[in-house]
C-alpha cells in the first residue's frame, strides 16, 4: 500500500489472481518408509521431458546367508540370555530371601544374537545384508510439475525382518528459470518494456522452453490499461496441450 514507484510486479498480479500463497515449497511430506530423494530439474526438463540415470545403492538381503549372517542354520539365540536380551541373577539375602535382578545380557549386549566367528557368513561379514549398486532411470515426462513424485516400488533397502522392499520416490524439485515461472498449467514470461514501446506497440521474440520462437506484438495503443503501472507485461502461455 502506498509505496508508489516503479518495480511492479507482474508475478504479484498473477499470485492475487490465482490465490497462490507461495507457501506450499517449504512442504515435506513423509509417508510410510519410503526413502524420498530430492531431483532437481531444470523447467525445460519439466516442460519437454527427459530421463536422468542415477546409480544408488542399496542394501539386499545376503544371498550367500538368506539374511542369517551365518553359515548354518542352527538358532542365533544368544546362549547367554536365551534370546531374550536380558539376563536374571538371583541374590540371596537371607534364608527365605531372595532378590531376582534383571539386567542386560552381557553376550550379547542385549541384541538378542550372537554369531559365532566361525560360522559368520564370509559375503556379509555377519550383517545379514549386502550393498548392491543400482542404475535407476527416472523418465521425466512432458508437463510433469514441480513437486511431483516418481515412485519406483520396492527398489529401496530391503528389511532384514521382513525381507520388504521399500519404495525409492524421488520429488522433483525445479530450479528457478531465470525468464518463465510455472504454476499450475501456465507459463508466465515477464518481459520489459522502453517507456516509448509501451505506448507506440512494440514485438520481440521470445524463446521458448523448447527453442520455438514466438512473436510477441502489440498495437500502439494496446497497452494504454498498462499505462499506469511501470511497463512491464506478462505473457501467459500454456504449461500442457501445446498444439
Ligand atoms: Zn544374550
Ligand atoms: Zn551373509
Amino acid at each position: 500500500m502506498g509505496g508508489g514507484g516503479g518495480g511492479h510486479d507482474p508475478f504479484d498480479i498473477f499470485q492475487s489472481f490465482f490465490g497462490g500463497g507461495g507457501s506450499s515449497r517449504g512442504r515435506r511430506q513423509r509417508r510410510g518408509e519410503d526413502v524420498i530423494h530430492p531431483l532437481k530439474v531444470y523447467l525445460e526438463d519439466l516442460y519437454n521431458g527427459t530421463s536422468k540415470k542415477l546409480s544408488l545403492s542399496r542394501s539386499i538381503i545376503c544371498s550367500k546367508c538368506a539374511g542369517l549372517g551365518q553359515k548354518s542354520v542352527a538358532s542365533l539365540k544368544c546362549p547367554g540370555c536365551q534370546g531374550s536380551g536380558m539376563k536374571v541373577s538371583i541374590r540371596h539375602l537371607g534364608p527365605s530371601m531372595i532378590q531376582q535382578m534383571q539386567h542386560p545380557c552381557n553376550e550379547c549386549k542385549g541384541t538378542e544374537e550372537t554369531i559365532n566367528d566361525k560360522d559368520r557368513c564370509t559375503q556379509c561379514k555377519g550383517e545379514k545384508v549386502v550393498q548392491e549398486k543400482k542404475v535407476l532411470e527416472v523418465i521425466v515426462e512432458k508437463g510433469m510439475q514441480n513437486g511431483q513424485r516418481i515412485t519406483f516400488p520396492g527398489e529401496a533397502d530391503e528389511a532384514v525382518a521382513t525381507h520388504h522392499h521399500r519404495d525409492i520416490v524421488f520429488a522433483l524439485q525445479q530450479k528457478e528459470h531465470p525468464k518463465f515461472k510455472h504454476k499450475g498449467d501456465y507459463l508466465f514470461f515477464e518481459h520489459n518494456l522502453s517507456l516509448v514501446e509501451a505506448p507506440c506497440g512494440f514485438h520481440f521474440v521470445l524463446t521458448h522452453l523448447d527453442g520455438r520462437h514466438l512473436l510477441i506484438k502489440s498495437q500502439p495503443g494496446d497497452m494504454d490499461d498498462w499505462q499506469t503501472h511501470s511497463p512491464q507485461i506478462l505473457s501467459i502461455l500454456p504449461f500442457l496441450g501445446v498444439a
